[in-house]
């Protein structure tokens, strides 16, 4: 029998943009469809400071413990489980569950069920030792896996993914990335390049635009320097991406992005700036013809997917290793644009 602390540390916040407490808190215990994961480590994604500052128009539960990129061990598990055993690997996804008989999960839309549970926003999430999932949603790791490298997989990872298979973009074309030296950019260079992709980078800083460089990218164009990024971005793709995977949580490179495209190309919308509009011109949308269209997460063939690359040793995760009380510290460096790659905290300091 495995050993379940009564109580664990966990970060915290009470309001919105309020403080993020390290403490200790219950551990929960699984309801009858649930397993009881021992989160190891957990990815810091940009959504999670987008749940904690309250930005988006949709509400939080509060309090709330964040996260969603957890990966861990199996620790209980109701008697309605089937598929997991004490002792298995498991990530908390984004996606906590939904209610697979909505047309949308019928369809294989999961993400986009109307009864989601979303964990870190609308369920406590990974940011504590010891987290709830559906078992039916939960991500199945396979054994061996390093938990610190594969927490970013669970969301980044599969929302690259999944984002990519959306644009519908072919082995051998362009793909430019807004928001390349980010957490989910530098995982969406390494998808695209396995799928037999040409990659540019938008992003700004010599740190970025080394790490993009080192994970595949040919060309990085730096947004903060650069004087007409469109023409840029036309010039080095000789024409324009066929698609673009917007990351970035700004709301300017979409815009950019709809001048730039190549005709017939896809431009996706992946991030998720608050209160940002994506501007397209109506004459050239039509002349070109172009496809804008959003990508939200994806379902459990995705994420099974997504782990499969990352099992065969064909996506590097480019982290940093810090304490789960370090989270406040986290954010202000990715407020200011600073981290390249992911931060992964490990639960146990
Ligand atoms: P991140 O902070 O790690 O990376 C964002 C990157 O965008 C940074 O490197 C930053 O320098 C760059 N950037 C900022 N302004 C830019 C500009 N004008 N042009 C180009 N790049 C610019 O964030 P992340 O964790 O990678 O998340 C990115 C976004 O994706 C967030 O809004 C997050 O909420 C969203 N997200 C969406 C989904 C989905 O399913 N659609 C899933 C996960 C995350
Ligand atoms: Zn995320």
């Amino acid at each position: 029998m495995v050993n379940i602390p009564s109580t664990q540390k966990a970060v915290v916040f009470e309001k919105s943009g309020g403080p993020l407490v390290y403490k200790d808190i219950p551990v929960a215990t699984p309801g009858p469809e649930e397993i009881l994961i021992n989160v190891k480590y957990s990815g810091v994604c940009h959504t999670d400071l987008h749940a904690w500052k309250g930005d988006w128009p949709l509400d939080t539960k509060l309090p709330l413990v964040g996260g969603h990129e957890g990966a861990g061990v199996v620790v209980a598990k109701g008697d309605q489980v089937t598929n997991f055993e004490l002792g298995d690997l498991a990530g908390i996804k984004w996606l906590n569950g939904s209610c697979l008989s909505c047309e949308m999960c019928n369809l294989g839309f999961e993400p986009n069920c109307p009864h989601a549970l979303l964990s870190g926003y609308t369920v406590d999430g990974s940011f504590q030792q010891y987290a709830i999932a559906k078992a039916i949603h939960a991500a199945p790791i396979p054994k061996g896996t390093d938990l610190a490298k594969v927490a970013p997989i669970l969301c980044a990872g599969i929302t690259v993914y999944n984002a990519i298979k959306e644009s519908g973009v072919k082995p051998g074309q362009w793909l430019a990335i807004t928001g390349a030296g980010g957490g989910l950019g530098t995982l969406c260079i390494q998808y695209a390049k396995i799928m037999g992709l040409r990659v540019v980078s938008v992003d700004t800083g010599d740190a970025k635009a080394k790490l993009t460089s080192q994970l595949g990218s040919e060309v990085f164009i730096d947004f903060a320097t650069t004087p007409d990024i469109v023409s840029e971005v036309i010039k080095v793709t000789d024409g324009g991406p066929h698609a673009v995977i917007n990351v970035a949580v700004a709301e300017k490179p979409f815009e950019l992005s709809c001048r730039y495209v190549r005709p017939r190309g896809t431009v996706v919308a992946v991030g998720l700036p608050a209160n940002a509009y994506i501007r397209s011109e109506i004459f050239s949308t039509v002349i070109k013809s172009i496809t804008i269209k959003g990508s939200y997460v994806g379902n459990r063939a995705t994420t099974t997917e997504a782990l499969d690359f990352f099992a065969r040793g064909l996506v590097e995760s480019p982290i940093k290793i810090v304490g789960l009380s370090e989270l406040p510290k986290v954010y202000e460096l990715m407020e200011k644009g600073e981290i390249a790659g992911r931060y992964v905290l490990d639960t146990s300091k």
